[in-house]
């Protein structure tokens, strides 16, 4: 317990909420810093917000995140936009069929191209004219850059922490915060960005207001009401302190959509063996960018294969369980047609 209460970021709540002490394990400086969990609500939350946050996102922050996908021709594009087109509006079925023969889905992996389809539809965007936004995308944006392989031209991402404004095979990345954009989107995005952002009611209603008529926001985040927190506690990889300023709970993340008019319309966890390899390293002292880190180099040998197959299977079954230790949140806005 706490020697003073704390006050919730998400609820409100005054309490002596427990503390917790995570450590900084990403790239290995393990600088303490104290969270706190909402008794009320269940967020986990950093104490205090280090006023040079910046210090914690290196030059190679953003470069950790895969490579560029090479230039293809137009014709290879126009074949994947054709299978998608199948895959996603269920139309051009014979073509698709045709296609499938001598291509395949090569840009993106199988896992990837369910995860990205899935949303697609729970989101109901109903063709290539769609409108979308990524928010804290950073310079690159594997999520647009997927969604221009499969053939949707409106890309947009936002990100204040690049060097100047970027346009990448079309795809346009503004150096802006969320409420400076201007426009109107069919699916806004935060990747893994919103537990990143200090205020966090400013950036659902910002990204509130760009909605276009029945327009979806999709918030993918660590979620602490999961396996993996209760498993592995500070060690858990993705509280990622102090880059990960709220974990929340799903009763939280509800909450905070109810608080800027947005309801929680489908939840879809969407855990990966990151979850257990990542916490694992962790518990063993290993940072996640330490040179022998699986993460960095599958080839290494701080895990047995035995080892290895189980935090696959693990992943499956958090996600199974409804514990997962990330997940999918859709929401709409509340009993408006705008
Ligand atoms: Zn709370």
């Amino acid at each position: 317990m706490s020697s003073s209460p704390n006050i919730c970021g998400i609820c409100n709540t005054e309490d002596y909420h427990p503390i917790y002490v995570g450590y900084e394990m990403m790239f290995g400086t393990r600088e303490e810093f104290e969270y706190f969990q909402c008794t009320s609500c269940g967020c986990l939350q950093i104490r205090h917000i280090p006023n040079d946050l910046g210090r914690f996102y290196p030059p190679n922050y953003y470069s950790l995140s895969i490579s560029r996908d090479k230039k293809r021709s137009k014709l290879f594009d126009y074949l994947i936009k054709q299978r998608f087109r199948n895959a996603l509006f269920n139309q051009g079925y014979k073509l698709n069929k045709i296609i499938s023969k001598f291509i395949e889905m090569p840009y993106l992996c199988v896992d990837q191209v369910l995860l990205v389809t899935t949303i697609l539809k729970q989101a109901e965007i109903k063709d290539f004219d769609a409108k979308f936004l990524d928010i804290g995308c950073g310079s690159w944006s594997t999520w647009l850059e997927s969604l221009r392989i499969m053939g949707f031209h409106n890309l947009y991402g936002a990100d204040p922490f690049i060097k100047s404004d970027l346009n990448e095979h079309g795809i346009i990345i503004y150096k802006k915060e969320i409420s400076d954009i201007e426009g109107k989107f069919d699916l806004i995005t935060m990747h893994h960005s919103l537990e990143h952002i200090p205020n966090q009611r400013n950036a659902l209603i910002s990204a509130s207001n760009l909605l276009a008529p029945d327009g979806v926001i999709l918030v993918r985040i660590p979620i602490v009401s999961s396996y993996v927190w209760e498993q592995y506690g500070t060690n858990w990889v993705e509280m990622d302190a102090p880059r990960h300023l709220y974990l929340h709970s799903r009763e939280s993340i509800e909450l905070l959509g109810k608080q800027v008019g947005l309801e929680l319309y489908k939840y879809i966890p969407d855990s990966l063996d990151l979850e257990f390899y990542g916490s694992e390293q962790y518990s063993r002292n290993i940072p996640l960018t330490a040179p022998n880190s699986y993460w960095l180099n599958f080839d290494n040998q701080i895990f047995t294969p035995e080892e290895i197959d189980n935090f696959k299977n693990m992943a499956k079954r958090v996600n199974k369980e409804n514990k997962a230790g990330r997940a999918c949140f859709f929401f709409k806005k509340k009993n408006k047609t705008n």
